[in-house]
């Protein structure tokens, strides 16, 4: 009874879970474990397919933490019910680092819980600030960004689950997915995202504001250039923190001067900056000012 709900599809909440990841991406042929499909034949004397081995880009049983083998049986035709030891296989050769798709696979594992909610764009936008990869009030550094997901996941695996993009293109999902007014994307590119996010390193500094084309001060950098930096440092962190207020969220003092690109100077010549000073001082009274103390996995809510 439990293998025949299994074969013909599995409780609805799954089913949802399920549907929601596979909405875009294909996965053309069924997968399986060959250690799975052994233990399953022992046990009920048949075997069948594993959710968890079908969802867009898993490619590792985290059972057995064996690679998944490709069989010859179309996705599309499921219902034709052919079972798992009897279907032909063969090696999948996996374009990206062992690490990457454990991650995927563990985080596929996760969305499959009906408890979990998707990681969300408030989520994503925390690790990306938390990673440098937000500056001046949620500006995201785009090409930055969407290069860096390319790089990590690399065009053959984007490809495969259709989630590849043009780099130099303006908007690519890397960045929308990144967005608050962002439209409806697939969930598996928030899942992309969200892994990307957890498992990069963070960029040394946020991208400056030189970086953007604007001038660079010299080492002997006049009094008035660090007036007229303080003062744009102060527009950028009055905007983030009103941004911060509305949404309820909270933020370091340290992420808060990064998101307006005017940390390092600010540790560095903190006697530059005293309306600055005065303005973190106050932050850190407030209660958007989040500890770094017992910081939590930022992943579920
Ligand atoms: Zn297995």
């Amino acid at each position: 009874m439990a293998l025949e709900r299994k074969l013909l599809g599995i409780d609805p909440m799954e089913e949802s879970c399920f549907g929601a990841l596979q909405t875009k991406a294909v996965v053309p042929f069924l997968r399986l474990c060959r250690q799975c499909v052994r233990e399953d034949v022992e046990r009920h004397g048949e075997s069948y397919w594993h959710r968890s081995h079908l969802l867009p880009g898993v490619h590792l049983c985290l059972k057995h933490r064996a690679s998944l083998l490709e069989t010859n049986v179309p996705a599309k035709g499921f219902f034709k019910m052919i079972l798992p030891q009897e279907a032909k296989s063969r090696k999948y050769r996996s374009s990206l680092r062992p690490a990457t798709t454990m991650q995927i696979a563990q985080a596929s594992l996760e969305i499959l819980d009906p408890q979990h909610t998707w990681p969300r764009t408030a989520d994503l936008r925390k690790l990306a600030l938390e990673k440098n990869y937000i500056i001046g009030v949620y500006e995201i550094p785009a090409l930055k960004l969407a290069a860096d997901v390319m790089k990590f996941y690399g065009s053959p695996f984007l490809d495969e689950v259709r989630c590849s993009y043009e780099v130099h293109k303006k908007s690519p999902w890397p960045t929308l997915v990144l967005r608050a007014s962002s439209v409806d994307l697939a969930p598996l590119k928030y899942l992309l995202m969200g892994v990307y996010l957890r498992s990069c390193r963070s960029l040394d500094s946020a991208p400056t504001r030189e970086a953007l084309g604007h001038q660079r001060p010299g080492p002997r950098t006049e009094r008035a250039e660090y007036q007229e930096l303080e003062r744009q440092a102060m527009r950028a962190v009055q905007a983030h923190l009103k941004a911060l207020i509305k949404a309820q969220q909270r933020t370091t003092v340290q992420a808060l001067l990064r998101a307006a690109g005017i940390w390092e100077r600010f540790r560095h010549n903190r006697d530059e900056f005293p309306m600055l000073a005065e303005l973190v001082l106050q932050f850190r009274a407030s209660d958007q000012s989040e500890r770094q103390l017992g910081k939590r996995s930022r992943w579920r809510k």
